[in-house]
């Protein structure tokens, strides 16, 4: 396969980037630079506004295609059979999704996971996850994302990439997901699975500096990068100031960059109190980014206050920590959602939950892990409350099995 576009274009950065996670192999061809592109635009007639294109070996080209195109001419997209009824449905392949997959099919179940984009979700992306246990040295989310996958279908789990969950309900006793294609899977239970997205920031050329000085979590590698350096950390609340500690132990200087005029607005007092002793911290109170600066990689991070105006800090680093959104849209009026969009489970649904039909006509409360609806799973990051880590997600996945175990040995 080849991609062919201009290095600047997000929709081609978009396409190399779901070829790269899903280990699709692909030729890249630069409108920018390479005379191949330009001559084989010309040899099968594509106009230049096609752009990004995706070529097959035989040469059909598909212009700007969806991911599920992209899935097709690669002979990803498997066909779901409408007929079937899976024991576990997983939507989303994130750490808890496949450890759900793992758990479920090794004993015994027989499960499908959906996913979206590229098995291993956030923590497919990270570089280096150095807190997962076992792993003294740290693990690249994408060598732990091959392996878990490797182990879910050595077990026989089914992972369909790209494959979106777009509603869900329950119909005569089963679930149904429905996907984005109007396909409907057919479920004795559901494990969304579908964590959260970090949020960004709303400036122009932001797609370019992601992967290239952008960052949402400041472990000891990302401070160890740091080192002698300046860094900008974007963030009022206790993940900030968490990171701020960290980070200023290596950074010459950093940078805060909050919108409020104190601290002490989102973040606990202690850590105000250490942030505000520490030497090498300058807080930009009342100020917001309004562009980023650099070639291929960041290199400043321009400041706006409504009162001094615009400020230039010369940085490789910026650290975002501006709170994450649950992927949950496709779940209103389905679940119960807590206030920010997280999905309720257990001992956290409302009071009374067990006295409606659903639960009555099943004879039981909801399980720790189990939705307002019965059979219906959360775990992971999308879960309200849960801990944003990889190994509570693993293991929150790991957990579900068994209330899928007891959900399907006493059914309704
Ligand atoms: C850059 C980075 C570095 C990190 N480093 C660490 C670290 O060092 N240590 C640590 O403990 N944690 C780390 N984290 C956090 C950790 O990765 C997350 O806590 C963990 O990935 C959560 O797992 P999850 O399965 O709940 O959700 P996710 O990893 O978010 O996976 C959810 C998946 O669901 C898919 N999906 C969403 N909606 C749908 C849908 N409708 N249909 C089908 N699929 C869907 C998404 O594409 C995604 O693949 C890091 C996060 C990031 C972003």
């Amino acid at each position: 396969m080849r991609i062919i576009g201009s290095r600047f274009s997000p929709e081609a950065h978009c396409l190399r980037d779901f070829a790269n996670r899903n280990g699709i192999p692909y030729r890249w061809l630069d409108l920018e630079t390479d005379e191949e592109a330009e001559f084989l635009l010309r040899q099968f007639n594509v106009p230049a506004s096609a752009t990004p294109i995706v070529m097959d070996s035989e040469g059909t080209w598909y212009s700007n295609p969806s991911l599920g195109d992209i899935g097709a001419c690669m002979g990803m997209v498997s066909r779901m059979d409408e007929g079937e009824v899976h024991d576990l449905v997983v939507v989303g392949a994130g750490p808890a999704g496949l450890a759900a997959a793992v758990y479920a099919a090794s004993e015994g179940l027989e499960v499908l996971a959906a996913e979206s984009l590229a098995p291993g979700g956030q923590a497919g992306t990270s570089t280096l996850i150095d807190n997962y246990l076992g792993f003294p040295a740290g693990i690249s989310g994408a060598e732990l994302t091959r392996d878990a996958l490797i182990q879910a279908q050595k077990f026989g789990a089914r992972v369909t990439v790209p494959c979106t969950v777009r509603s869900l309900g329950i119909e005569g006793g089963e679930r149904i997901a429905t996907l984005t294609d109007g396909t409907r899977l057919r479920a004795r239970c559901v494990l969304i699975a579908t964590g959260v997205t970090y949020r960004k920031l709303d400036v122009p050329n932001f797609s370019d500096f992601e992967n290239a000085g952008i960052y949402y979590v400041a472990t000891e590698r990302e401070a160890q990068l740091c080192r002698g350096e300046e860094v900008v950390v974007v963030g009022g609340g206790n993940s900030a100031g968490q990171a701020i500690v960290h980070l200023a132990k290596y950074a010459r200087r950093v940078h805060v960059v909050i919108r409020k005029d104190d601290l002490g607005g989102n973040m606990s007092r202690y850590l105000v109190d250490r942030v505000e002793g520490l030497e090498n911290v300058v807080v930009h109170r009342g100020c917001a980014v309004s562009g980023l600066e650099g070639a291929r990689h960041l290199q400043a991070v321009r400041v706006r206050n409504g009162a001094t105006g615009l400020q230039t800090l010369q940085t490789s680093s910026l650290f975002l920590f501006i709170g994450a959104d649950a992927k949950t849209d496709w779940l209103r009026g389905c679940v119960e959602l807590d206030r920010k969009g997280f999905v309720l489970t257990g001992p956290d649904l409302p009071p009374g939950i067990a006295d409606t039909d659903h639960w009555r006509s099943i004879g039981r409360a909801p399980f720790l892990l189990e939705t307002s609806l019965p059979g219906v799973f959360a775990a992971g990051d999308v879960r309200s409350a849960s801990v944003k880590r990889c190994a509570s997600a693993v293991g929150e996945g790991a957990m579900a099995v068994s209330f899928v175990h007891a959900h399907i040995a006493r059914p309704a």
